[in-house]
């Protein structure tokens, strides 16, 4: 190595191009790209093998791309704080740069292994790389300057005229061609899973992206609601995993928006996943913010409300048997491919909180061992934004009737039927019969011995939680 290199940790940021920790990193000297296989990941990792293959994917995809820029990502297992220090010694590295997590355990972890490396008289760079707006450039211009917005609204409102920078000069990079020893690249089997299907890497997101803004982007509004149309951007584990930049991506559609011959319909949609993606960084500060709460209601009236650990139907929520075919198609999803459509979530949490009343974070952590995503910050916030503990101006239960759901966003039941195969050849029609309005009707079908019977009349449980939270509320 001719110069000093600085080191460059990657973790959720597995890509080289609009990147801010590299351009932070490249400030100081050619780049030595680091991956550390420490506990948390490994833990993370484990949790889900869609997860874990889809990581080790993007990994040696990263990998794959150093070397066509003359260098290789160096890999070691161990704790951060010990690899960085000696990975310095050996390289004499000055320090070494990352990117900021959102939530509470990693953050924390980060701000010790600032401090540690700082004692050893290493620089040590903590950057924002995952949001598209940084935390502290949206609360740059809160009312109350440098604190978080507990609202999504009011954020809204500021984070649409922000600007959104861009580090789109990989070339400018240069990274360390070294002759350092590394581990093997992380494999699925590592983490108890097999290697999967799934694709993954900065090239698959950029094509995946591309398509999407290609042929979908402009009918977002409909794919949002229709889950059957399956057309949403499916960026979310990209994002996770920052295969691809949220940078890029807003820019991007920000740049359609602004387009004069698109139509009005095309606008409505850039705006509304426009929307989304200010909703994830809005969950990102959020998790900035208030690290606390993870396990902690962000609100503070709802810390002492006693939702329920069991429930008699809470294995069948697990196992998409709920008799709800809507909750129970997403459940399925989810377990089959690692994903679940955005709205279906939202009706398949809400029928876990208040159809069963059982505690969101039952829900999250259920759904954490099935997500490829991982972002305790979004799976966070969207819970208690669900369960009506969290960070909103309506701060309310989502309760959502699964049936009403079911037959405004999927009429002709094609996602149900995608995923619960005992319904395919049952009419439609008949189907709300499943949900116990017509006991004759629901006889002939459950006679087949087929698809679940409902585990809890909507109108009855929904009222029950209702009265259980009045009480709490307003006792
Ligand atoms: C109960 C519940 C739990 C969720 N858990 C997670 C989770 O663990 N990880 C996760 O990444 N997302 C989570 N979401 C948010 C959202 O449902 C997923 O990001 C979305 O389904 C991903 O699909 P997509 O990439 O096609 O999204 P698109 O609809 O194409 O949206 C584009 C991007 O915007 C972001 N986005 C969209 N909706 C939201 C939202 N509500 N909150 C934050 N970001 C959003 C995502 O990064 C997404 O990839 C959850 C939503 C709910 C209601």
């Amino acid at each position: 190595m001719a110069e000093r290199p600085f080191i460059y940790r990657f973790t959720r940021d597995l890509r080289l191009d609009d990147h801010a920790g590299l351009a932070v990193a490249a400030l100081h000297g050619d780049v030595l790209p680091l991956l550390i296989i420490d506990a948390a990941l490994k833990a993370r990792l484990a949790r889900s093998p869609r997860r874990a293959a889809f990581f080790c994917a993007a990994a040696a995809a990263l990998d794959v791309e150093l070397r066509e820029r003359g260098s290789r990502l160096i890999v070691r297992r161990g704790s951060p704080s010990g690899t960085i220090k000696s990975l310095a010694a050996a390289s004499h590295a000055p320090g070494a740069a990352w990117s900021a997590s959102y939530d509470g355990g990693a953050m924390r972890s980060d701000e010790r292994l600032r401090s540690e490396l700082e004692e050893a008289g290493l620089m040590a760079s903590i950057v924002h790389d995952a949001p598209a707006v940084a935390p502290d450039e949206s609360a740059a211009a809160h009312s109350v300057p440098g604190s978080g917005y507990r609202a999504f609204a009011p954020y809204f409102e500021v984070w649409r005229d922000l600007p959104v920078r861009s580090h789109e000069h990989p070339l400018l990079v240069r990274f360390a061609c070294c002759d350092l020893q590394s581990e093997p690249l992380p494999g699925a089997q590592e983490f108890g899973a097999v290697e999967s299907a799934d694709q993954a890497g900065p090239s698959v997101a950029r094509d995946l992206f591309e398509r999407f803004l290609r042929e979908d982007a402009a009918h977002y509004a409909i794919a949002a609601v229709v889950p059957s149309e399956d057309r949403t951007s499916h960026l979310s584990a990209h994002l996770s995993f920052g295969t691809i930049s949220a940078r890029t991506v807003v820019r991007a559609l920000r740049e359609r928006l602004e387009d004069p011959f698109s139509l009005t319909e095309e606008r409505l949609s850039y705006r509304r996943f426009l929307r989304a993606m200010a909703q994830r960084d809005f969950f990102l500060q959020l998790g900035w913010f208030y690290p606390r709460t993870r396990d902690e209601p962000l609100q503070e009236r709802m810390r002492g409300f006693a939702w329920k650990q069991s429930h008699r139907a809470l294995d069948a929520w697990r196992a998409g048997a709920t008799g709800y075919p809507l909750v129970d198609a997403g459940v399925r999803q989810l377990e089959q491919i690692g994903w679940m459509h955005p709205l279906v979530r939202a009706v398949a949490a809400s029928f876990l909180c208040f159809d069963l009343g059982v505690d969101w974070r039952i829900g999250r952590d259920e759904w954490d061992r099935r997500l490829i995503e991982d972002d305790e910050a979004l799976a966070t916030g969207n819970w208690q934004w669900v369960a009506g503990v969290g960070g909103d101006l309506a701060q309310y239960p989502r309760i959502y009737n699964p049936e009403r759901q079911r037959r405004r966003h999927d009429p002709d039941g094609i996602y149900v039927r995608r995923w619960i195969p005992e319904l395919r050849s049952v009419p439609v029609a008949t189907w709300h019969g499943l949900a116990g309005d017509s006991p004759q009707l629901a006889l002939e079908l459950f006679s087949q011995d087929a698809y679940a019977r409902p585990v809890v009349e909507h109108e009855r449980a929904a009222r029950e939680f209702l009265t259980r939270y009045r009480a709490f509320v307003s006792p």
